[in-house]
């Protein structure tokens, strides 16, 4: 083989590398979509609230994805925690309510850090040039794109106030993206909150999302799907907003 063929076949042994692991991927993803859980996968599903309050249209979306999502991540109990089954379909079905739209998977999440009981994190704040050094105890975090860390007490108690899931997928999302927390929307239904806690009322969206328009993305997307009446009443340009980004209306549920 001359110099030119030697070079051909190791451009193509790059591209080869390049493309063929999404491919299989694609592949693997569809074949996993197309095929129900195995059958204590699937009844451990319908014991989940996410299943329970879903439409039955969308029930055959749900379970495909937390089947792609089951494969794909892995789940490490931290602290001496043990993740068992329950939990692990706790966990998934929630995070892929969040998917039921345009998304199939987490693309860079690889695995799920699990503690018992909410963890304290330290924290670093710098504000015109004096920097504050703090702990602060949380139900969830997300550390970068490929990790989530979760508090299962609060994930097992997730009602309408707190859902740590919903919070942290939300989180990993617009990471990644960037454009739920840029929405226009999203600026005006911020300035309505701090209008609202401003004036002593109790809006449906915790104050604590005033810290910045990326926790407001993920306190909003808790209410969207937790609480959604009540953020339809609030705000509907940013229930809007959260359909279009979401593709899916559960005000409609
Ligand atoms: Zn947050």
């Amino acid at each position: 083989m001359n110099g030119l063929g030697l070079a051909l076949v190791a451009a193509f042994g790059v591209i080869l590398a390049i493309v063929a692991p999404p491919c299989l991927r694609l592949r693997r993803r569809r074949r996993l979509l197309a095929s129900p859980l195995p059958a204590a996968l699937g009844a451990g599903l319908r014991q989940t609230r996410a299943w329970q309050r879903l439409p039955a249209a969308l029930r055959p979306q749900l379970e495909g994805r937390v089947r792609v999502f089951l494969a794909e991540q892995s789940f490490v109990g931290c602290g001496g925690l043990e993740v068992d089954a329950a939990m692990r379909m706790e966990i998934a079905s929630q995070a892929c309510l969040l998917l039921l739209g345009s998304r199939v998977a987490y693309d860079e999440l690889r695995a799920i850090l699990v503690y018992a009981e909410p963890f304290v994190v330290p924290r670093h704040d710098e504000e015109d040039g004096v920097v504050t050094e703090y702990e602060e105890e949380v139900s969830g975090e997300t550390w970068d794109t490929s990790r989530i860390i979760l508090a299962w007490s609060d994930v097992a108690n997730a009602d309408e106030y707190c859902n740590p899931v919903l919070h942290e997928f939300a989180h990993h999302l617009d990471h990644l993206e960037g454009t739920l927390s840029a929405h226009p929307a999203l600026m005006a239904a911020y300035r309505q909150l701090q209008a609202a806690v401003d004036a002593g009322d109790e809006p449906p969206i915790d104050p604590d999302a005033l810290q910045n328009l990326a926790e407001f993305a993920a306190y909003a997307t808790e209410v969207f799907f937790e609480a959604p009446q009540a953020l339809l009443s609030f705000s509907a340009p940013l229930n809007r907003a959260l359909i279009e980004y979401y593709g899916v209306d559960p005000a409609r549920w």
